[in-house]
């Protein structure tokens, strides 16, 4: 893959807070563990650094902290990598982690979407890291532990190997003009799986790709008011990204304000996302060096409580 394919997203990425999280991106049964820092009190060091050598959850009651694309989460749950109804891919990263109402959220969702619609179980993507925090890939926002990638692979009929959750890809759902899904990917269930996601009161927001939203419009049947937490962004052909409300209580996140302005289905309403110039953004001119890999935020950054989170001990396994 030459540069300028790889930039395009990164640069997306960094413009946008929930940016593509590159489902179709493959893991590695043989990662490597991160070499230890030479000096992790630098204040100069990326907080992604930091947060991404965590392996384990802090220890102490749940706790979200901050905002989406700048904070942390204390005591965060683990996501078994395998239930009746879903399974989650992509190990190697360790981002199977979020707050204890998110995953109870992902495991009541598996088995209501099987149960509705015959969709055989959920595949689960990233999440966040054990202590959430900037990521050394991938995503801006998933730092709180309230962000969920699910794919929109149905479970394939079988237990998948460590190979298999690593390697296999995410199923294109958008159609080569970009206009539309393709038909051929495309079924009544998954409408009715955003449908299912978008009606659980914790969800505030649900990031899809414009053609796919265009596609729920058009074919929502019943009560269409959770239409409106659906909203078209970028990349998010192969995934959807769940996003929660900050839990009742959690004074120090800071969460966004619901949408208002009804189903979101009006041609003024998607006409941006159809532009020409954003279905095929002119490609970036290619760097004359190799980019400086970018520091991200650093830890003095972050709220004060994520330094707190930082440093506590590993919760018991
Ligand atoms: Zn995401």
């Amino acid at each position: 893959m030459n540069a300028r394919l790889i930039l395009i997203p990164l640069l997306m990425m960094m413009l946008a807070h929930a940016g593509p999280a590159l489902a179709q991106d493959k893991g590695t049964v043989d990662a490597k563990p991160l070499p230890p820092l030479a000096n992790p009190n630098d204040p100069k060091i990326g907080a992604k650094q930091l947060f991404a050598r965590k392996l384990l959850p802090s220890s102490g009651p749940p706790k979200v902290i901050g905002a989406y694309n700048k904070g942390c989460v204390a005591g965060a749950a683990q996501m078994p990598r395998n239930g009746d109804t879903w399974q989650v891919m992509r190990l190697s990263r360790n981002r199977y982690w979020g707050y204890p109402g998110t995953i109870a959220l992902l495991k009541r969702l598996a088995t209501n979407v099987h149960k509705d619609t015959g969709w055989p179980g959920i595949l689960v993507g990233d999440i966040g890291q054990p202590r959430g925090g900037p990521a050394l890939s991938g995503h801006a926002s998933h730092q709180i532990g309230l962000d969920a990638d699910i794919w929109l692979t149905p479970m394939p009929d079988h237990r998948l190997s460590r190979e298999e959750r690593e390697e296999m890809s995410a199923t294109m759902m958008v159609r080569e003009d970009r206009l539309d899904v393709d038909p051929k990917a495309w079924t009544p269930q998954h409408w009715m799986l955003l449908r299912d996601a978008a009606q659980e009161p914790g969800v505030q927001r649900i990031f899809v790709n414009a053609a796919i939203k265009k596609a729920l419009c058009r074919e929502a049947k019943g009560d269409r008011s959770w239409l409106a937490k659906i909203r078209p962004w970028y990349g998010h052909d192969y995934h959807f990204h769940i996003r929660m409300r900050c839990p009742a209580g959690s004074s120090e996140c800071k969460g966004q304000s619901d949408q208002g302005g009804g189903e979101g289905c009006n041609a003024s309403d998607l006409a941006y996302w159809f532009k020409d110039s954003i279905i095929h953004p002119k490609p970036e001119p290619e760097p004359k060096e190799p980019p400086k890999p970018k520091v991200g935020i650093t830890l003095a950054q972050l709220p004060k409580a994520c330094r707190a989170v930082l440093n506590a001990p590993d919760a018991k396994r």
